[in-house]
């Protein structure tokens, strides 16, 4: 028997959501096991409330109870006992030095203690040593003031909080480069890997953007970018097994340079809620070959969510690929995008329309807003209807940027 087979065994011992998911199949291989989604969890979380189904250890054992920040649907719960508190501490550790946290720095930190699991992050940067500075978002004029008074020179945050952040700074005359921000570790979103988002933030601030990822139904953080910048790599060894998966097809893929496809984890340590082949709906693209940092894990970019994604007469299209693209044509482009699309759902025969802020002054005509499809176009080979509108038109997030907005849309 295999390490992982054994721990599925043991699984089913104490989780009776795996114990009904996985009856019948007791002597598959693990390859061979279904999926888990996060509908289940949910669907889990309803059967048997408040914690559901596939809660695996004592009630009086959790520690703490977060919610998923996740872009779809009702919060769901996650409950943590103080071992799995301490392995979010150690992956998160391992995840945000390989980002440049240091135990020289002080550093200010935008997640709140709560609801949602970013908050653990806190814990991470004490075991690293670093002197934490927290926060908390909505919070910008005490942040500010931490970088000018503390003597504090990194920031965690996400993209769309860095980019409102140098905004902020600028409506009131403060240069984002003079606060002495070195070192940004983003997080939470897709945009800290797009090449032109996070050149927009090094060069408002005068540092360095490198990227974490996680997920809240297996660890805050689970990857982290290192000092190449190129990928972030996986930092879950011993506490997650992660499998690539073609999302089309299910079949697995190998973890090899420029594969392209789904990360599957399965928590090997978790007590309170481990999962089984959890589909992250996060897709990525693979670099396999050696790093001049020295460790030894893949690295990967994450390309989009799932969550956001729309098919557009049969063509997929990641709404922060469209901000990427658009972003190409700065400083004649600002900042935010909204995609509008014509009905609900996922698929789309209608080419969206994009809304696209212009640049601080700058004016916008038809032959800006073609070269802009025509780009989408070469680029994602997707039509879409860009509609230009003034600087500070569409909102600003101080946490995640939505890319995409139904409201308007029709019903099928
Ligand atoms: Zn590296």
């Amino acid at each position: 028997m295999t390490d992982l087979a054994r721990h599925v065994a043991a699984l089913r011992e104490r989780s009776p959501f795996y114990r009904d998911k996985l009856a019948g199949i007791e002597d598959a291989p693990f390859e061979a096991l279904p999926f888990t989604t996060k509908d289940e969890l949910r669907e889990s979380l309803a059967a048997e409330p408040p914690l559901g189904r596939h809660l695996a250890a004592p009630a009086e054992d959790v520690r703490r109870i977060y919610s998923s920040s996740g872009t779809t649907g009702d919060p769901s719960y996650i409950a943590v006992t103080q071992a799995d508190l301490e392995g979010w501490t150690e992956i998160g550790a391992r995840s945000y030095a390989a980002t440049g946290i240091a135990p020289s720095q002080r550093a200010v930190l935008t997640y709140n203690s709560g609801p949602f699991v970013a908050g653990a992050v806190l814990d991470a940067w004490a075991r690293i040593g670093a002197t934490t500075i927290p926060v908390g978002s909505g919070n910008t004029e005490r942040l500010v003031r931490a970088f000018q008074v503390l003597a504090t020179d990194a920031l965690g945050c996400t993209p769309s909080y860095a980019i409102y952040l140098a905004d902020w700074c600028r409506a009131r005359d403060l240069d984002p480069a003079g606060l002495g921000i070195r070192q940004i570790a983003v997080a939470g979103e897709p945009g800290g890997g797009e090449r032109a988002t996070r050149e927009l933030i090094e060069d408002a601030f005068g540092a360095t953007v490198r990227e974490a990822l996680g997920i809240a139904d297996v660890s805050p953080s689970l990857w982290g970018e290192c000092e190449e910048q190129a990928g972030m790599h996986f930092c879950g060894r011993d506490f997650v097994y992660a499998e690539l998966i073609d999302p089309e097809t299910d079949a697995p893929l190998p973890w090899e340079d420029g594969a392209e496809g789904e990360v599957v984890y399965t928590s090997l340590r978790r007590e309170a809620m481990p999962v089984v082949r959890f589909r992250s709906r996060d897709r990525v693209l693979v670099t396999a070959r050696p790093c001049s940092c020295g460790r030894t894990s893949v690295r990967v970019r994450c390309i989009g969510r799932t969550d956001d994604l729309l098919i557009v007469r049969g063509t997929n299209l990641f709404p922060s690929a469209v901000r990427e693209v658009v972003a190409e044509f700065r400083p004649r482009t600002g900042g935010p995008i909204l995609i509008r699309p014509a009905h609900t759902g996922v698929r789309q025969d209608v080419p969206p329309r994009v809304i696209v802020e212009l640049g601080d002054g700058e004016r916008g005509d038809e032959e800006l807003a073609g070269a802009i499809q025509v780009a989408i176009r070469g680029k994602l080979v997707t039509s879409t209807a860009v509609e230009l509108v003034p600087y500070g038109t569409l909102p600003r997030s101080e946490y995640k940027s939505r890319l995409v907005d139904f409201s308007e849309s029709l019903e099928r």
